[in-house]
C-alpha cells in the first residue's frame, strides 16, 4: 500500500485498505476522490482509495468491506455531475479506472466486451477500425468511463436516434455488495429469461453493484452524415424550430440547442464567432443513406424560425460545429464554478422551459446558461457562480429546485442523464412518490442489506 499512515484509533476501513494491494491513503488521492465535476466537494476526505486492477481486486475489496461494514464508493473517471462518485470520512473509494482493457470486438455480432475503466472515446476509436461505433456519446466522451456511463445510464447527442446507454447494454458482470459475482443479460440481441437485471443495474449509480465487465452493442458507422447549423433571434424560436423538426417526422441523429450567453462563452474559449450570428444556435445532423434527403426536410422545418443557417461543407467543418456543443460546459467552467441542471420535458415544451428559466433567473438572481439535447427534451440549464459559492445551498440550490418544479409542471423529470447522486435527492419524493421510493429501497435492501454500496446516493 502507498503512503499509508497507520491511524492511532483503528478504523473499520483500515482492514479494507491494509488488505488491498493497490490502496492509497495519500492526501492527494483522497482529495481527488472527494470531488467530481459537479462542483461538489465533500467536507471530509474518504479514508483511502483502492485502485482495483482486476475482478479479484474488486471481489476482495467488497468481501472485506462487507465483513468490516465499511461503505464503498465506486469511482470511474470522476466526471460525474451529480456528486455520485465522491467519498467522505469513514468511506473507502473503489477506483476502477485502471481496469481499462477492451477485451473483444466482434464485428459479426457487432458487440464489444470491455472493462469498466475504458473511456467512451477509446471504445469508439477501437470500434471505428471495424466500421462500427458505440452510440451513447456524452459530451465528455474523451474523459468518461464506460462503467460510469452504465452506472448513470448516460446519454449524449446521438441518443436522439440510437438510444441511451441502457439500449446499448447487452450483458454485465457485476460484483455485489457481499463479493458475489452476478452475470446479467446475454450476448444475443433478444432474450427475455428472468427479470431484466441489465436495466436494473444500468442507472443504479453504484448503489447495487460494481460493474467489472460490460458487453455492449455496436452499430455500423453511417455511410453519410449531413450537418447544418442554424442561428435564431432568441432561444424560444430555436426551441420552436426543434419542435418543428420533430413534428416533421424526420429523425435527426443529433439536434442540439445552445443559448446566446453560452455561445458567447464558447466563442471566447474557442476563438469562434457564433454569437455574432444569432442569439441561439441549433445544430442538427442526419445520417445514413438518406442523410441529405432528410436534411432537406429538416431545413424546411427550421427555416421559418431561423435568421440564417449554414450547411457543413466537409467532415472537418461538421466536427468544428459539433465542438461548439461539446465544449459548452468546459467553456463555462472557465467563468466560475458551474452548477448543472439536467431536466427533461416533453419535446414540444422546450420553448415554455425557456420562458420559465428566465423567470427563475429573475427570481433567484442567478445567471442561467442553457444547452439542450433538443430531440429528447433534455435541457442543461447551468448556473455559473463565483469559485467560493456552494452548489448545495443558497441561490444555486434554490434555482435547481425551481428548475425541477418547472420541469414537473410541464410533465417532465428531475434528471435526464446525469443521475441523482447526492445533489438531487431532495426532489426524489415529489417526482417518484412514496410507493415507487419504497420499492426502490426494498430492491436496495435485497441486494445490499448492510447499505455498503454508495450509501446516501441516488435513492
Ligand atoms: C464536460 C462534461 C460533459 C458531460 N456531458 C455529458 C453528456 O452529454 N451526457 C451525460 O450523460 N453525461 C455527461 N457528463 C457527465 C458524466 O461525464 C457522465 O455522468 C459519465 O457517465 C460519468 O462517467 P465517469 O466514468 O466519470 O463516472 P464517475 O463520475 O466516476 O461516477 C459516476 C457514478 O457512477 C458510479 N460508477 C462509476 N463506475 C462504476 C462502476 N464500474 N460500477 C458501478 N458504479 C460505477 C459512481 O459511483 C457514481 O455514482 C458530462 C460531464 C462533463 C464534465
Amino acid at each position: 500500500m502507498n503512503n499509508h499512515n497507520a491511524s492511532v484509533v483503528p478504523r473499520a476501513s483500515d482492514n479494507v485498505l491494509e488488505a488491498s494491494r493497490a490502496a492509497s491513503t495519500s492526501h492527494a488521492d483522497r482529495l481527488i476522490a472527494s470531488m467530481d465535476r459537479s462542483g461538489y466537494a465533500s467536507a471530509t476526505l474518504p479514508d483511502g482509495v483502492v485502485f482495483a486492477e482486476s475482478v479479484e481486486d474488486v471481489v476482495r475489496t467488497l468481501q472485506l468491506a462487507a465483513t468490516n461494514r465499511t461503505p464503498v464508493v465506486t469511482r470511474g473517471a470522476g466526471t460525474g455531475l451529480a456528486a455520485g462518485a465522491v467519498g467522505q470520512a469513514g468511506e473507502v473509494v473503489l477506483d476502477v479506472s485502471k481496469m481499462n482493457r477492451i477485451l473483444r470486438i466482434d464485428p459479426v455480432e457487432q458487440l464489444a466486451v470491455v472493462e469498466p475503466g475504458v473511456l467512451n472515446g477509446e471504445l469508439n476509436a477501437a470500434a471505428a477500425e471495424y466500421g462500427l461505433f458505440y452510440a451513447p456519446d456524452p459530451a465528455s466522451t474523451a474523459i468518461c468511463s464506460i462503467g460510469g456511463n452504465i452506472a448513470t445510464n448516460a446519454g449524449g447527442m446521438r441518443c436522439a436516434k440510437y438510444g441511451v446507454t441502457r439500449e446499448a447494454v447487452l450483458a454485465l458482470h457485476v460484483v455485489l455488495a457481499d463479493g458475489r459475482e452476478l452475470r446479467t443479460g446475454r450476448e444475443t440481441l433478444k432474450g427475455v429469461t428472468g427479470y431484466d437485471l441489465n436495466a436494473l443495474i444500468t442507472g443504479s449509480e453504484g448503489t447495487l453493484g460494481v460493474v467489472v465487465e460490460a458487453t455492449l452493442r455496436l452499430r455500423p458507422l453511417p455511410p453519410a452524415t449531413a450537418t447544418v447549423a442554424a442561428f435564431f433571434p432568441d432561444f424560444a424560436s430555436a426551441a420552436q424550430a426543434a419542435s418543428a423538426v420533430i413534428a416533421a417526422r424526420v429523425q435527426p441523429s443529433l439536434l442540439e440547442l445552445i443559448d446566446g450567453q453560452t455561445l458567447e462563452a464558447v466563442d471566447s474559449a474557442l476563438g469562434t464567432d457564433y454569437r455574432s450570428k444569432g442569439n441561439a444556435f441549433l445544430l442538427a445532423q442526419t445520417d445514413g443513406y438518406g442523410a441529405f434527403l432528410e436534411q432537406d426536410v429538416l431545413i424546411e422545418a427550421i427555416e421559418p424560425f431561423a435568421s440564417s443557417y449554414e450547411k457543413a461543407t466537409d467532415p472537418d467543418h461538421a466536427e468544428q460545429l459539433i465542438k461548439a456543443r461539446r465544449e459548452a460546459i468546459p467553456s463555462l467552467e472557465k467563468l466560475g464554478r458551474v452548477s448543472i441542471g439536467d431536466i427533461g420535458v416533453p419535446r414540444g415544451r422546450l420553448a415554455e422551459v425557456a420562458v420559465g428559466l428566465e423567470e427563475i433567473s429573475r427570481k433567484t438572481g442567478v445567471r442561467i446558461f442553457t444547452v439542450a439535447h433538443a430531440s429528447d427534451g433534455n435541457l442543461h440549464p447551468m448556473i455559473v457562480m463565483d469559485e467560493g459559492d456552494s452548489v448545495t445551498e443558497g441561490p444555486a440550490k434554490v434555482a435547481l429546485g425551481e428548475m425541477f418544479y418547472l420541469a414537473k409542471k410541464l410533465g417532465g423529470t428531475l434528471t435526464g442523464e446525469h443521475g441523482v447522486g447526492l445533489l438531487k435527492r431532495d426532489w426524489l419524493l415529489p417526482e417518484l412518490g412514496e410507493v415507487s421510493l419504497d420499492v426502490q429501497h426494498a430492491i436496495k435492501k435485497a441486494l445490499d442489506p448492510d447499505g455498503i454500496l454508495n450509501p446516501g446516493k441516488a435513492i
